[in-house]
């Protein structure tokens, strides 16, 4: 039986007409004809429901609410500018990757490669040996391989040597690495018994000697890589576990997490353990992250002693945990950059270290005029973040917005954002709306951006978007300006 169709319904465009519309077409071209079709019979079955439950066909109309819902059918993951200053920002994908490692993990993904595969003798290959002999160049390691992170690397590493025996840390490195993940989880999921000493703030040789039982397997040092703590503090030298370690049959085990290859000196900063320095006073494994100092793709590397590592490599949890081949070609290319001598001009992380405030003065007194009169040019501070060097910072120049008060919609990018928006967090979210969105920083109640952390090839962009934001900010304020 056939209702008196309700003249609403006759307003609703059929799906075909719907993709006929001249603004969606280009969304065909970007997402396929039949997710957008799916998409448009959703959009349609809501209004006709609404219809039915209201009588009227809702607003806006139903060609606007499929180009507004098709945003969901973009990519999550999307390229942003970071303006931040600080340069190791985990939550912008830690470290930039050189040109030289993007074209290897280009190569090693565009066809097939010797991943696994011994082209001398035509039999199989360990996926494992392309790091090894680099490793061992830039480190002064016998031995080294790369997993899926640091994490990984530590859990693999306490999982294939030390089994289920007793592993001795200090109370004052028992940190968190963020995110909410910690170390001392971290142990308990590789199965080994966490026994711990000293204090916060003071551990003495003397306490791990008095932990030692029949039943340890390790000593583990944890690099305090994203806190510190100043004043009445006490840690045992690592040489000096090394001593100990080894005259009672122990291994030592050295998270250094940041994994500095370079000496941060000679950038004004205050000296970070390198790699090089905890494989020389003896610990037998020493384990980093690919992604923070070094610079390199998401990694986790381990390098020591021959047998140890090759202990790791042969442990069940490293096929789980390995890498995949695009990122093993992308160190063993970072990797090089140290080996050949031009890391600090090759690798992003190291360049923006090595940067000079004069020459960023420059870029930031660019954006300021962009955005005149609001902007000012003013020196602050980068920080190197990423769980390395913390406190540490180094001299800047920053173009600081004050940003327009009483802002509504049109700044702060979307009708969500309520009346008392007129600030610095809706002018840092504006700037984040743009394409690619800019991710600013806050300081009292200005919003700063900091060149040091952009790619030069952005600066035109961050300047634009930055223009036209403080020219409607001008306009609203001016009402009567023109029209
Ligand atoms: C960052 C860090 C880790 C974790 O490294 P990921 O590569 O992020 O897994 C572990 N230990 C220390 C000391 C760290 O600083």
């Amino acid at each position: 039986m056939t209702a008196t169709p309700d003249p609403a319904y006759r307003d609703l465009p059929s799906v075909d007409r719907l993709l006929g519309d001249a603004r969606v077409a280009p969304l065909i071209a970007r997402h396929g004809r039949e997710p957008l079709a799916g998409l448009a019979r959703a959009v349609l079955a809501e209004y006709r429901r609404s219809i039915a439950e209201r009588g009227r066909v809702p607003a806006p109309a139903v060609a606007e609410a499929l180009i507004e819902r098709a945003a969901a059918l973009d990519p999550s993951l999307v390229r942003v500018v970071n303006a931040t200053g600080v340069i190791i920002h985990t939550n912008l994908g830690r470290a930039p990757l050189s040109r030289a490692t993007i074209e290897a993990m280009e190569r090693a993904a565009t066809g097939y490669s010797n991943l696994e595969y011994d082209t001398a003798t035509g039999e199989r290959g360990s996926r494992f040996s392309h790091l090894d002999a680099a490793l061992c160049r830039v480190t002064g390691a016998e031995a080294g391989i790369a997993v899926n992170n640091n994490a990984a690397a530590l859990l693999l590493s306490l999982a294939a040597l030390c089994g289920e025996g007793e592993v001795i840390i200090s109370r004052g490195q028992l940190v968190e690495i963020g995110g909410g993940f910690r170390i001392p989880d971290v142990l308990r999921q590789s199965g080994v018994q966490l026994v711990e000493v000293g204090t916060t703030n003071r551990t003495y040789l003397r306490d791990y000697a008095g932990a030692i039982t029949e039943r340890t397997a390790a000593i583990l040092r944890v690099h305090a890589s994203n806190f510190r703590i100043v004043g009445f503090v006490e840690q045992a030298p690592l040489h000096a576990l090394a001593a100990l370690a080894h005259e009672r049959g122990l291994l030592l085990l050295d998270d250094l997490g940041s994994g500095a290859l370079l000496d941060t000196r000679a950038y004004g900063l205050a000296p970070e353990p390198t790699v090089q320095q905890s494989v020389r006073a003896g610990a037998d494994v020493v384990l980093c992250s690919g992604d923070k100092l070094l610079g390199g793709p998401q990694a986790g590397i381990a390098v020591g002693r021959a047998p140890q590592i090759e202990a790791m490599s042969r442990h069940p949890l490293a096929r789980a945990l390995r890498l995949d081949k695009t990122a093993i070609a992308g160190l063993a290319a970072t990797i090089d950059h140290y080996a050949r001598g031009d890391a600090v001009t090759e690798i992003p992380v190291w360049r923006m270290i090595a940067t000079r405030a004069d020459a960023l003065g420059r870029r930031a007194r660019r954006w300021s005029r962009a955005c005149a009169p609001r902007a000012t040019v003013e020196a602050a501070r980068s920080t190197i973040g990423g769980g390395s060097l913390p406190g540490e910072t180094l001299e800047t120049v920053v173009c600081a917005v004050d940003p327009p008060a009483g802002r509504s919609g049109e700044l702060s990018g979307g009708p969500s954002s309520g009346p008392s928006s007129g600030d610095a967090a809706a002018f840092a979210a504006a700037l984040r709306a743009a394409t690619p969105p800019i991710v600013a920083r806050i300081a009292a109640g200005r919003v700063l951006l900091d060149p040091r952390t952009v790619d030069p090839r952005d600066d035109r962009h961050v300047a634009r978007t930055l223009a036209r934001l403080c020219a409607a900010a001008a306009e609203e304020q001016e009402p009567a300006a023109g029209r």
